[in-house]
């Protein structure tokens, strides 16, 4: 008989946090759970969910566009914006309540509100204390502005865009990250003036491969997003109704929103950790071993909210793996290695594995590279100039493919299935040895065969 309320309690509904629960509970584990904003966390209700919907809404525009070079006559168009948010809210809300049901029909007790540790074995929501033998942080992140004039008093966040009444015709972003990159795209294919501000020479950071950066901006160029490399914003003011965002080139750029897209950080507001002694890491992510169990044995946290990669599959894969291990025998752990990912920018970046930039320098001389770059067939007969750019990062000494990145429309779809068979170790030869599916773009990454 154990001494505690519960066996697990689970601190944030996000999608790391659910998992764990969620299965645990199926191990016949005693599971409760704290969360006090909503069911699914960032992903389901300002994040991933909503933003994919977004660049559906966005992708109609172009698709109705284009149409025209095929012969459609496309009249007259317009975007009900309040229709789409409402929907949006309406599909968000249905999986709101899938989480929920979930959760109820594994039998994980739900406590709402916010939730501290009061010692390794304690948790305080809503001033009752409820003992369990382990606890589990999953609180994920939380956007950061930065400390500049007028930012967080006019700015908005990924946390405001999904609810904006109106939709902003010109739309200042800072930051060319994820957050930074997709909205610019959606904004843009919306018709709205996009200018996006920024510190550093090139797009994206240096997880992406050097090529990848370069040609996604020169694409985004193309559409029409104003890019302001390094640049900096001063101030951001408002006057007359509308917002001006200083630079720090002297120029002044007017705008109906400015979005903030600026990094995540942990969100660990409230739960008491540092007064614990619970060992924080830059901008106070949770240091955790890869049992996900931080210096304080019973306390172990997956997601954002640890010194690991911030990414909603990540999460899952972590929560389930966790309690796998603790309460079902397994003896299993997530490798961080070939964690392929998708920026939904316009057009789609995607990548698994290695960039050149890093394959370079953990294998220096023994790198070859080939690439593709084209224009779609689906882009020939409209007007669009889209291109495709596809990359292949080989080790020659083995012949394995040590990374695959991807330019283009549908590149998360695509990139998903290669992920696979570079994780299983695939080699150029077995690339080379696939037939292509014709006609299809994902084709090109099996017929590349001269190098670069
Ligand atoms: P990123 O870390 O990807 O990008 C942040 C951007 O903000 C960078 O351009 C960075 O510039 C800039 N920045 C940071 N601090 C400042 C500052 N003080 N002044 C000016 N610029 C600054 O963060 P995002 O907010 O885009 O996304 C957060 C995380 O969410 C991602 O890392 C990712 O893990 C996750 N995410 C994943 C998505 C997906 O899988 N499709 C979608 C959305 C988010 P610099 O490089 O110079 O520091």
């Amino acid at each position: 008989m154990s001494n505690y309320d519960v066996d697990l309690f689970v601190i944030g509904a996000g999608s790391g946090g659910v998992r764990a629960a969620r299965v645990a509970a199926g191990y016949g584990v005693k599971v409760a759970m704290a969360e006090s904003q909503f069911y699914g966390g960032t992903c389901v209700n300002i994040g991933c969910v909503p933003k994919k919907l977004m660049t559906y809404v966005a992708g109609y525009e172009s698709a109705m566009r284009d149409a025209s070079g095929y012969g459609w006559s496309v009249g007259e168009r317009s975007l009900d914006w309040g229709k789409f948010i409402k929907r949006k809210d309406e599909e968000i809300a249905r999986l709101n309540g899938i989480y929920e049901k979930m959760l109820n029909n594994s039998g994980v007790e739900i406590h709402w509100g916010a939730a501290s540790i009061i010692d390794p074995h304690t948790v305080r929501v809503n001033s009752k204390d409820i003992t369990a033998e382990r606890i589990l942080i999953a609180t994920g992140g939380k956007v950061s502005v930065p400390n500049i004039e007028g930012a967080r008093e006019h700015g908005i966040t990924s946390d405001d865009i999904f609810y904006l009444k109106e939709q902003p015709k010109r739309l200042v972003v800072a930051g060319v990250g994820y957050i930074g990159l997709e909205f610019a795209g959606i904004f843009n294919q919306l018709g709205s003036k996009v200018d996006v501000i920024y510190r550093r020479d090139k797009i994206l950071n240096e997880g992406f491969d050097g090529d990848v950066r370069e040609f996604l901006n020169g694409e985004m160029i193309k559409k029409g997003i104003n890019f302001h490399p390094k640049t900096n914003i001063t101030k951001v003011e408002k006057a007359l109704g509308v917002y001006q965002v200083h630079l720090d080139n002297g120029e002044i750029i007017e705008a109906d929103q400015v979005l903030f897209a600026t990094g995540r950080v942990p969100n660990i507001d409230g739960l008491g950790l540092e007064k614990l002694g619970v060992e924080l890491g830059k901008s106070g992510a949770i240091i955790v071993d890869k049992c996900e169990q931080t210096n304080i044995p019973s306390i172990y946290a997956v997601g954002d909210v640890t010194n690991r990669v911030a990414l909603t599959p990540v999460a899952l894969a972590e929560g389930h793996a966790l309690v796998d291990r603790l309460y079902n025998g397994q003896d299993r752990y997530i490798s961080y290695d070939n964690i392929p990912s998708a920026v939904f920018s316009n057009p789609n970046v995607s990548q698994v594995g290695l960039t050149e930039e890093q394959a370079c320098s953990q294998y220096p001389n023994e790198i070859d590279i080939y690439k593709s770059e084209f224009r779609a067939m689906k882009m020939i007969l409209s007007d669009s100039q889209e291109r495709t750019f596809m990359k292949l990062i080989v080790h020659s000494k083995t012949d394995k493919v040590l990374g695959l990145h991807m330019v283009g429309e549908g590149a998360g779809e695509i990139v998903q299935g290669f992920a696979t068979a570079i994780i299983a170790g695939a080699t150029k030869a077995d690339f080379d040895l696939t037939i292509g599916i014709h006609p299809t773009s994902a084709e090109e990454f099996v017929t590349m065969r001269n190098k670069a």
